[in-house]
């Protein structure tokens, strides 16, 4: 479709409002077929494309402005295969979606936290969520995936298929070529998870993230804990701890025991939950302007704290109750880092967690004041991360392949090569060295 069809702008609806690209063309894909269709066409006619499965990338890479976008939202197929404990998904099926579906057979795979991200994208940069402690990677689960390559060839790798591309695929985005399906292997979950929130007041925040940091080092593999320094729209600070345990309550209990050196929280609710009332709370939906960073630490250092303590001050106040900012701390290490660096192209596992400062607003006036401040704490903090996640490039560091894959960079260019030569797939970080600019008008 193009820009005068009816339909034209839900299918060009993405995650952030903020950008505005339009593309001159729009496929609907409902087969395999018309994906490889649409590449050839785009081939023939040497026209530039993107990917759209979920629509969550931050700088909304999956829409290109005036050129072409597949959108992929309707290959949604979900199937759970009980027998072999396996989940086979399309691009377009999105989180909330699949844990609704594995959880009724009390089994899941580590995806991310926010239900309409898509799960395919999120694989392909790595993923990492509430289970990420206990089980890795959401790519650490993937048992073989289905491609539609530059050529038009439609293959189908895993360890013993094609394994350097399998390797790619496992935390080098989308630069590779269309993933049509993946296989993921299923891990069994409880009934409930003890879930929920502890809250504790500005003066706490630097010794509740070196707290944080001690919590991380030592991997506690039943504790998801993620963090995250609050400003709210009444200029109030807190740091807020978000707990997703699996395990008893005591055991629970027991887990969090090292928080009790900050005294008595401003508030503490851990509750029974099954595993999609966990994954359900839809925190960032469609329809807000957005804007975030991300950083990795290996160290969470106490000069790093400081600074990202002192950013709290410099902050613009949210302007209503409906705008938010934060910076959010996702937990890695644990079962992310049994794998080695090399062992795919995900590169940082040796990270502590990453360090991402997000503003959500329905206004244009104070998304675009927070821009600045979110840019600033990124330029502050640099210093002491080590790069970024695949999963949140965005406009401005994705031609910086370096900072994303390490030593996994030389070995990536190769498979490049191999595969999509002329760079076709291009909305990803890039590792061709040849990175695509802005397009007009974003
Ligand atoms: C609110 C929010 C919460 C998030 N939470 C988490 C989290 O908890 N954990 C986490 O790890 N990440 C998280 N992310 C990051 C998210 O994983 C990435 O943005 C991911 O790329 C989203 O995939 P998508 O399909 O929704 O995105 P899209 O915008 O549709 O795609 C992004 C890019 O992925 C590539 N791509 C997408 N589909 C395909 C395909 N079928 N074949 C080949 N390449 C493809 C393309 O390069 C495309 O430009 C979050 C993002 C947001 C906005």
């Amino acid at each position: 479709m193009t820009v005068d069809n009816n339909g034209y702008e839900q299918a060009r609806e993405i995650w952030n409002k903020a950008v505005p690209a339009k593309p001159g063309l729009i496929v609907e894909c409902r087969t395999e077929e018309d994906v490889l269709r649409s590449i050839e066409f785009a081939d023939r006619h040497d026209l530039a494309f993107s990917l759209r499965s979920g629509g969550h990338n931050i700088a909304g890479r999956g829409l290109l402005h005036n050129g072409m976008t597949l959108n992929l939202r309707h290959l949604n197929k979900m199937e759970v295969d009980h027998n072999f404990c396996r989940l086979h998904v399309g691009p377009g099926a999105i989180l909330g979606d699949i844990d609704r579906l594995t959880s009724a057979h009390d089994l899941a795979v580590p995806l991310g936290v926010e239900p309409t991200t898509g799960a395919v994208g999120l694989t392909l940069g790595g993923g990492m969520g509430r289970l990420s402690c206990q089980y890795g990677l959401s790519c650490d689960s993937l048992v073989s995936a289905r491609m539609v390559l530059a050529n038009g060839q439609v293959i189908d790798v895993s360890e013993n298929h094609y394994p350097e591309i399998f390797w790619a695929i496992r935390g080098g985005g989308g630069n590779f070529g269309v993933v049509t399906e993946m296989t993921f292997t299923l891990h069994p979950i409880p009934r409930t998870f003890i879930h929920g929130g502890i809250v504790y007041g500005k003066e706490k925040v630097i010794p509740a993230l070196q707290i944080y940091r001690e919590i991380l080092k030592q991997g506690d593999r039943k504790l998801g804990l993620d963090a995250a320094l609050i400003v709210d729209h009444q200029g109030q600070k807190s740091i807020l701890f978000n707990v997703c345990f699996n395990g008893t309550r005591a055991e629970a209990e027991d887990s969090l025991r090292v928080l009790d050196s900050l005294g008595k929280p401003l508030s503490r609710r851990l509750i029974d939950k099954t595993y999609p009332e966990v994954q359900s709370s839809e925190h960032m939906p469609f329809g807000f302007y957005n804007y975030y960073q991300s950083s990795m630490t290996n160290a969470l250092q106490d000069e790093l704290i400081e600074i990202l303590a002192e950013a709290l001050n410099v902050v613009p106040v949210p302007d209503s109750e409906k705008s938010e900012f934060f910076i959010a701390f996702q937990q890695m290490g644990t079962a992310i880092s049994d794998q080695l660096p090399e062992a795919t192209a995900f590169a940082h596992r040796d990270a502590l967690c990453n360090i991402i400062p997000i503003s959500h607003t329905r206004s244009m006036t104070w998304h675009q004041k927070t821009k600045q401040c979110i840019d600033l704490i990124q330029e502050q903090i640099a210093p002491y991360c080590s790069g970024f996640y695949t999963n949140d490039c965005n406009d401005t560091n994705c031609q910086n392949g370096e900072a994303f894959f390490h030593t996994n960079l030389p070995r990536l260019k190769l498979i490049k090569q191999q595969y999509d030569p002329d760079n076709l797939f291009n909305r990803s970080v890039d590792i061709s060295g040849c990175h695509q600019g802005l397009a007009a008008g974003r």
